[in-house]
């Protein structure tokens, strides 16, 4: 490869060539060569670009004997300046005084800012005699080269990926200094450095690439606390070591209630949001030694590497009260319910899998909806086995249609006359025979089934109604909604469906929701009763007495009824605390022009109470157990018999 040489050099043929001239030029490419052995070295030990360019100056001005060696880079900012990275026999502030640029200027002509902007050498340009540097903005470089002792500078582009990154230079004393030979060795190192920088950017690149691999194996990325695998890991290895110290360890398990309806009503995003804050407030609480992860969609774990029952119990009060504030999400205040279940090393485990499984199925002994802490207690994991495998069982009977429906009648106290049935699903499980209706809408509820069962329940409720509708007997059917379904998008346009497929008039199906439904999410339960109403429909508040809601609530709601909770009726013979309740209750009902249905009533001695005190409406097993829907015409036929 030729390079642009100065005059001496050009003219100056081998042949012709003195002894002492010779002997010079086998001195520069000694010089050459030494520097570029010397630079690969350096390449090969380098693990920093800063350290590399510094290292590969020292190594031209120490093993090369040139006067100066140094790294520019080019800037593409307007002035295309050149920035100073690393020099040998040169300092920053003295290159930066000067001003340099690349840019084609009259400034941007010195041999750095040529390499840069040609990409070719620029090879042996005298400082002192260069017309070029005889103009008065060129003082301060000339006076620079005297201060420092060079009279010849070279400098090769630096090329990385097609593109001139910056330039390497040296000065030399000898003012004709820079032969063909020795050229082609230093470009050879400029080359070599320029691939030393590719290669230290690529592996940074590569480090950076493996430490996000690593980072999304190990880390969730929305609350960037660890997973569950790096939870699994850092359990095992502090049970080894508590083994090791005969310490124990507490696991706590945190579900975040209502999650899944947050999700539905105000969609991902906030979903995210609430867990995003929840995990802020929660690491707030933590000290350095326990370790917060994600386990699952809205489930944390948090391990305290030591420490028994009693200090779980103070983390779990303290968690509780980090997240007992509302939280804002998409403008709304959310109530964050925390359920937080405890397993021990070893008493409960000393395996980590099994302490992670169990503190979680301890979670499932604490109240949802009032949230709260719980140890886990031998069984739980039997029980959620059972459980798992009803759920499956559960899915396929609401679609082969296994499930049944009951009646069971509503009275009018004053006449004895059948006012309506409430609607009440029953599955016969093929082992397990009939199950425990309560048992079955809380697997429902938790298992995401309780649309399907609802939408069963509706086809049932509809198809019998229309049965005794064509029959002549024009009887009010209940139907119970859960506090999912309220959140449910398409519930009030399939009952509006359901409606024009039968032909029913609205009051023969009426909807039951429990209290404590209502207040889970008042807003929405609001809205979506409004919608019930206006499709003509009657409205039950269900249970009423254990969900705590206040009066004003109470008269916001489109409601007819309201059904005293068992727990008051049948005790309130023996009970004058449940009398006062119940009587209570009934007074609010009617001061709030409300229909008071009693729930319960189980013998006539409660019946007899509740005429007294004016209760509308009794339900319960002294009027009939309840009875499948087939059954109910005969039976009704009955009573109004046995009545007359
Ligand atoms: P609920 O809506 O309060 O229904 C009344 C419950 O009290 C029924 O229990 C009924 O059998 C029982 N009961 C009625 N009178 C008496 C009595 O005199 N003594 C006693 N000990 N119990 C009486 P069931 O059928 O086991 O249902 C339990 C709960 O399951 C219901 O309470 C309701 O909340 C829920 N449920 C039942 N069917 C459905 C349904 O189709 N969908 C939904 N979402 N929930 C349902
Ligand atoms: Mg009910
Ligand atoms: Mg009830």
């Amino acid at each position: 490869m030729e390079y642009p040489a100065n005059e001496s050099n050009k003219d100056n043929p081998d042949s012709s060539a003195t002894n002492g001239e010779l002997l010079t030029k086998f001195e520069r490419a000694t010089r050459a060569l030494s520097t570029l052995s010397a630079g690969n070295h350096t390449l090969l030990h380098a693990s920093d670009e800063q350290e590399l360019l510094h290292d590969m100056c020292q190594v031209i001005v120490e093993k090369g004997g040139y006067r100066v060696a140094g790294v520019a880079y080019a800037e593409h900012d307007e002035d295309k300046s050149i920035r100073y990275m690393a020099g040998i026999g040169v300092d920053k502030e003295s290159m930066e005084a000067l001003h340099y640029t690349w840019a084609d200027t009259e400034m941007g002509h010195t041999a750095m800012a040529t390499a840069i902007r040609t990409g070719q050498p620029c090879v042996g340009r005298h400082i002192l005699t260069d017309p070029i540097y005889a103009a008065p903005a060129y003082a301060p470089l000339r006076e620079l080269a005297i201060k420092l002792g060079f009279a010849a500078f070279t400098a090769f582009p630096l090329r990385l990926d097609g593109e001139v990154l910056g330039a390497l230079g040296m000065g030399t004393i000898e003012p004709d200094a820079f032969d063909e030979n020795e050229i082609k060795l230093l470009s050879k190192l400029a080359d070599d450095l320029a691939y030393g920088i590719a290669n230290l950017r690529m592996r940074i690149k590569q480090q950076a690439a493996e430490a996000t691999i690593a980072r999304l194996a190990f880390y969730d990325p929305l609350t960037e606390l660890p997973n569950r695998t790096l939870l699994l890991d850092r359990l095992q290895d502090a049970i080894h070591t508590a083994k090791q110290h005969h310490r124990a360890i507490v696991l706590l398990h945190l579900n975040i209630g209502h999650f899944r309806e947050i999700n539905q009503v105000l969609g991902y995003r906030s979903g995210d949001q609430l867990l995003q804050q929840l995990a802020q407030r929660l690491m707030h609480t933590l000290k350095e030694s326990d370790m917060l992860a994600r386990v699952g969609e809205s489930e944390f774990a948090l391990l305290l590497p030591s420490g028994g029952a009693d200090y779980a119990i103070q983390v779990a009060q303290r968690l509780i009260i980090a997240l007992h504030d509302s939280v804002e999400v998409a403008g709304l205040m959310v109530d964050p319910r925390v359920s937080i279940g405890i397993a021990l090393y070893p008493g409960h485990g000393t395996e980590a899998d099994t302490l992670l499984r169990r503190a979680n199925a301890a979670t499932h002994d604490v109240c949802s909806a009032q949230g709260g802490y719980s140890f886990y207690a031998g069984g739980q994991e039997e029980e959620s086995t059972r459980r798992l495998s009803l759920m499956g069982d559960l899915r396929q009977a609401i679609e082969q249609n296994e499930l049944l429906l009951y009646c069971q009648p509503k009275v009018d106290i004053a006449s004895r006359r059948v006012c309506g049935a409430e609607a009440l699903v029953r599955w016969q499980h093929p082992a397990h025979g009939m199950l425990a209706t309560m048992e079955f809408i809380k697997l429902a509820e938790h298992a995401g089934l309780i649309t399907p069962l609802t939408n069963w329940m509706l086809d049932a409720v509809f198809s019998q109604s229309y049965t005794w509708h064509e029959a002549g007997l024009e009887r009010a059917l209940s139907v119970n909604l859960s506090a999912h379904d309220l959140y449910d998008p398409l519930l009030i346009d399939r009952i509006q469906g359901l409606f024009s497929t039968w032909g029913i008039p609205p009051e023969l199906i009426q909807f039951e929701l429990t209290e404590s439904a209502l207040m889970e999410e008042p807003t929405v339960a609001l809205e979506t009763l409004t919608k019930l109403k206006k499709l003509g429909t009657r409205l039950f508040i269900d249970d009423y007495g254990t969900g705590y809601s206040s009066l004003s609530y109470l008269q916001k709601l489109p409601v007819d009824s309201i059904k005293i909770d068992q727990s008051f009726v049948m005790p309130m013979v023996a009970s004058s605390d449940s009398a006062v309740i119940v009587r209570s209750t009934i007074e609010l009902g009617h001061n709030l022009d409300l229909e008071v249905v009693a729930e319960g009533v189980d013998s006539q001695a409660v019946w007899d109470h509740l005429a007294e005190l004016g209760c509308d409406v009794a339900q319960g097993y002294l009027v009939s157990m309840p009875m499948p829907a087939e059954q109910f015409s005969n039976w009704e036929s009955e009573w109004t018999r046995k009545s007359a």
